[in-house]
């Protein structure tokens, strides 16, 4: 979603950077992007050299007494590394680990110095700000949830997907009237939204409006803005081991709540999965994702167990249908 706004449209994201410098008075800026995205730096690169050499960025700005001069930095792709602390330190040229906030970095950030640490979606959007009014941009969405939103509209959906709607729209709306439905007769049975750390939402809330509060509520996210489109064929279980999978292999390793509950709650979840799980199992399963939601040093950990917590409370049937059921005794 980031990815193709910095491929559509870099100068968006370079003009809101520079107005939220001019804002705080920086003077540096840096742009950090994984080096996977190839097009995305190649582009920005361009954006940010025609800026220079119309005197948009560097030293003076068209006379005037701002300088700002940006710089792209390269990461290797760790998912952690979206957590402003630890992508603070991977620019630092160190271990991209999160550190205990406060202080936070806009009061220490980058070498030591207050930093602002914003998403590219964020900057794109600040230009049409400014041009167009606060009014403007909060007629979209919801009370509470203004402007729009970018979502990756993927999974068991006839047209997959970057689609920007205004926030509050409703699933029906978004998989349905936008995405085609659900292809090859099926039906929907739930939609996963928030990437590897959000949570299922089943279909028979089709008509809520997704935005953060809602979301929030039904114990999932808005987090990276994808949305997952599951049909009626899928395995809940198998689908919470493939988020969770993930997490604990991108897990930084760094506080021992998401280290060592991230691998047992993945090594339970694989006992249940290949039908060797007991119902002491599922209770388990709660009271390690309890323990990192709550001890976890960093949002990757306290929001790893989102897809299994999620699954369980609106799947459980699945989870107990492949337990043992005291037929086979446990080894
Ligand atoms: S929660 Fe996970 S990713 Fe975050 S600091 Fe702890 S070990 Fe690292």
């Amino acid at each position: 979603m980031d990815r193709s706004i910095l491929e559509g449209d870099p100068h968006a994201v370079i003009e809101g950077m520079m107005i939220a410098a001019y804002a705080i008075g920086a003077t540096a800026g840096w742009f950090y992007v994984r080096a996977e995205y190839p097009l995305a730096v190649e582009r920005l690169q361009k954006a940010i050299q025609a800026c220079k050499k119309n005197r948009l960025l560097g030293n003076n700005i068209m006379g005037t007494d701002f300088s700002f001069n940006v710089d792209i930095r390269l990461g290797a792709g760790a998912f952690v590394c979206g957590e402003e602390t630890a992508l603070i330190h991977s620019i630092e040229g160190a271990r991209g680990t999160p550190r205990p906030r406060p202080p936070y970095p806009v009061n220490k950030g980058l070498w030591d110095k207050p930093s602002c640490v914003n998403n590219v979606e964020t900057l794109a959007n600040v230009s049409k700000i400014l041009l167009k009014g606060a009014d403007w941009f909060a007629s979209f969405g919801t009370e509470t949830s203004k402007g729009t939103k970018v979502f990756a509209l993927t999974g068991q959906v006839e047209h997959s997907g970057l689609i920007e709607v205004p926030m509050g729209t409703t699933i029906n709306e978004i998989v349905n009237e936008i995405g085609g439905g659900v292809p090859q007769g099926k039906t929907l049975k739930a939609v996963q939204s928030g990437g590897p750390s959000g949570g299922v939402i089943p279909a028979k809330y089709m008509n809520m409006p997704v935005c953060y509060e809602e979301l929030k509520k039904i114990g999932s996210i808005m987090g990276s803005g994808g949305l997952i489109v599951i049909d009626d064929s899928s395995d809940m279980v198998a689908l919470a081991k493939f988020y969770l999978d993930f997490t604990v292999d991108e897990s930084c390793g760094k506080c021992a709540p998401c280290r060592i509950g991230g691998k047992q709650m993945l090594t339970l979840l694989d006992k249940i999965n290949r039908g060797r799980g007991k119902k002491k199992d599922l209770e388990q399963l709660k009271q390690i994702a309890f323990a990192m939601q709550k001890a976890s040093l960093c949002g990757l950990g306290q929001t790893a167990p989102n897809p299994v917590l999620s699954t369980l409370k609106f799947y459980e049937e699945e989870y107990t249908n492949k337990l043992l059921d005291g037929k086979t005794e446990e080894k």
